[in-house]
């Protein structure tokens, strides 16, 4: 499995698994769960939820599906920021962990900027760490000039990650917040990395795909995967789905198809307001 390095020096696997939707519907959640359980077999651990995503149902259904695997995961999950206060980071994260049906919380975010000063949610994150609740924090959705504030503040440096939406039809980010990221050595986690499916019906891709012998899927999550700081998270509830996905991970891009995905999927021309979904 490729890993990408956080910056406190520890690795993580390139490819994980998302999970928004996931535990909403009663018929699906058995595939679900076999479907975390086998992206864990084939080496994607790094699992990330929210508090947000079907009001706990999604860390719910975590919990049950690594039970008696916790060791094997990387688990990250997020703080809403309606509850990212002093008081309330800490009462939510204690409430994952018991959906979660653990002790312990990898990496925890800030899911996106709200109206809490940031100093707040920082003191929070240092007393979730140093009660070992947490063991790394991060932030998501953050725009450079948000990540520039960040990092001045006390202890901001240590941040450990930005979870933005990022995919070959949302490359507004390299025009300056990705370049900015590298400057700090901060990895970026990309979400929605096959725009929610939507992708896929893109006849460029479509095209590209079957001239190269890969599916869609597989070469939107392969372009990610070329660069080396960079996570990424997928969603599928389908265990096929997820072994289609994974052979990504073994389909790398060569420069030259790289440079063809670049002018059917042009890099921005200048600046673009972050985009989030
Ligand atoms: P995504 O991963 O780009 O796409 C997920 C959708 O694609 C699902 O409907 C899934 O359906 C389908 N799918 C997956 N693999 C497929 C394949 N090989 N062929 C056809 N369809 C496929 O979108 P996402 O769920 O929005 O993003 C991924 C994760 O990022 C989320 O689950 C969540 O953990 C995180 N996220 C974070 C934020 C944030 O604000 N921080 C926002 C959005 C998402 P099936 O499940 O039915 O296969």
């Amino acid at each position: 499995m490729k890993r990408v390095i956080l910056p406190a020096g520890e690795s993580v696997a390139a490819l994980g698994q998302g999970t928004w939707r996931m535990g909403d519907n009663q018929a699906t959640r058995a595939e679900e769960i076999a479907t975390l359980r086998l992206g864990l077999d084939l080496g994607l651990t790094l699992i990330d939820t929210a508090e947000m995503y079907g009001e706990g149902r999604a860390e719910e259904l975590i919990g049950e599906a690594i039970a008696g695997r916790r060791d094997e995961v990387f688990l990250v999950s997020k703080v809403m920021p309606s509850n990212a206060s002093r008081r309330g980071t800490i009462n939510a994260c204690e409430q994952s962990l018991r959906r979660l049906k653990s002790d312990q919380i990898d990496l925890y975010l800030l899911h996106w900027r709200g109206s809490t000063p940031l100093e707040e949610t920082l003191e929070a994150f240092a007393t979730l760490q140093r009660s070992g609740k947490i063991r790394y924090w991060g932030v998501s959705n953050f725009d450079r000039a948000d990540m520039e504030e960040l990092i001045q503040l006390a202890g901001g440096s240590a941040v450990a990650t930005n979870q933005l939406l990022y995919n070959l039809s949302r490359r507004g980010i390299e025009w300056d917040l990705l370049p900015w990221l590298r400057e700090q050595a901060i990895p970026l986690m990309a979400y929605s990395p096959i725009e929610q499916a939507r992708l896929l019906r893109n006849p460029h891709l479509k095209d590209f795909a079957k001239r190269n012998d890969m599916t869609p899927a597989q070469v939107a999550l392969a372009w990610l995967l070329a660069a080396d700081d960079i996570m990424v998270i997928p969603k599928t509830g389908r265990r096929e789905r997820l072994k289609e996905n994974c052979h990504a991970l073994y389909q790398p891009l060569t420069p030259a198809q790289l440079a063809e995905l670049d002018r059917l999927f042009p890099p921005p021309t200048g600046p673009h307001p972050l985009e989030m979904l």
